[in-house]
């Protein structure tokens, strides 16, 4: 069966990695027509924008992407291109799964979780309010007037906003995913000690949802525990699901426990059926400082395009590559740059390099 693909190369290493992967789905057989489009501070330059309407129509269309890391630049009225695609498409669900693979230098043994984080409410919904600005002043005023309690004058403010359907898609998707994935259990995390009506109420509907996945057990932990205990044994988890903050934060904490970003998969999905759209992308940034040297690290984005062939219905190409990818890093022959420890005296292999060793492995 042949595959329409949206591909977005983006910004910074985003091309090379990109690049990297894209010939490795080829090299697994797979049928494959690739959309090209643009999207990010490259799209700004050539384009005057970097959230190209046809981009967008591109990735429903075809209903599965894979992208690049993209820069939002700063005159383009985007606050973030990231987000504001993610709240378009509703990517509701981002989804990071963290295997540490043999060969990978980390402090761990034993690491196989994954991250389900929120990616449309919490502090992302862009209610911001700057210091000084009319509609800060109301706000106090009102805070004053409903709570009795003066806000400092200098203040900015920001709305963190959590809703019932949102909280109840996200759990959801994750238990989904536990039982897609054959995981025995779902932690969520929140504040809810502190913020009653918003992670309260995220704690509450987890609640709720874990009741009718009698199979999969639920347990809750608060955030701040919980980056403690996945430091101290994240052997102990199997799929985390947060609100969008904490879920930044977590997942590239746990990102770090599996080698860092430039080994960490990731995609966003969403869609009324949770399936319909998929992106599947870097999770780390554009690293313009590594831009154009041959050096990024494209075992990443190759990752989340073995979760693209899988997502697509190619499960055994998404495993074989997954399994090259595995058979480079045990190895050792090919080491990206950012994978070697400080005493490490094997030459770096570059992107290119890394993944022709993966690509004569498939
Ligand atoms: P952004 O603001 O675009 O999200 P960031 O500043 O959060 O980016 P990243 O680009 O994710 O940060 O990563 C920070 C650093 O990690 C980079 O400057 C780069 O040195 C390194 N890095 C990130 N991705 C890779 C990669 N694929 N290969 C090698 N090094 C990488």
């Amino acid at each position: 069966m042949s595959h329409r693909i949206t591909l977005i190369p983006g910004d910074g290493i985003g091309p090379e990695v990109v690049e990297a992967t894209r010939r490795a789905i080829e090299a697994t057989g797979t049928d494959v027509t690739w959309d090209r489009r643009q999207m990010g501070a490259g799209a700004f330059s050539r384009t005057g924008r970097a959230l190209p309407a046809d981009t967008v129509a591109s990735i429903r269309e075809n209903r599965v992407a894979l992208k690049g890391p993209i820069e939002t630049p700063v005159t383009s009225g985007l606050g973030s291109v990231n987000v504001t695609l993610r709240q378009e498409l509703d990517l509701f669900a981002n989804v990071r799964p963290c295997r540490l693979y043999p060969g990978v230098p980390s402090l761990y043994d034993d690491v196989d979780l994954t991250v389900i984080r929120e990616n449309t409410e919490d502090m992302y919904t862009g209610f911001e309010f700057e210091m000084g600005s009319v509609a800060v002043k109301e706000l106090m005023r009102f805070v004053q007037d409903t709570t009795g309690r003066r806000v400092r004058q200098d203040s900015g403010i920001s709305i963190k906003m959590i809703s019932r359907e949102g909280s109840a898609r996200i759990v959801r998707f994750a238990f989904d995913e536990a039982r897609r994935l054959g995981r025995s259990k779902v932690t969520a995390a929140h504040k809810a000690n502190i913020m009653k009506f918003s992670d309260g109420l995220f704690l509450e509907v987890a609640r709720e949802v874990a009741a009718t996945y009698p199979d999969v057990s639920f347990e809750d932990r608060i955030i701040d525990a919980l980056c403690m205990q996945l430091v101290q044994a994240p052997e102990r988890f199997d799929v985390l699901v947060l609100p969008n903050l904490y879920g930044d934060i977590a997942s590239e904490l746990a990102a770090g426990l599996i080698g860092g970003v430039g080994v960490a998969p990731g995609a966003h999905v969403g869609g009324v059926d949770g399936r319909e759209l998929a992106v599947f992308e870097a999770t780390h940034g554009t690293a313009p400082d590594l831009a154009g040297t041959n050096t990024a690290n494209p075992i990443g984005v190759m990752l989340s395009g073995a979760m693209l062939l899988r997502h697509v219905g190619e499960v055994d190409a998404g495993n074989r590559l997954e399994a090259a990818v595995a058979e480079v890093l045990a190895d050792g022959a090919h080491v990206p740059r950012d994978l070697r420890t400080i005493d490490d005296d094997r030459p770096p292999a570059g992107t290119f390099q890394v993944a022709d060793a993966v690509i004569a492995r498939l």
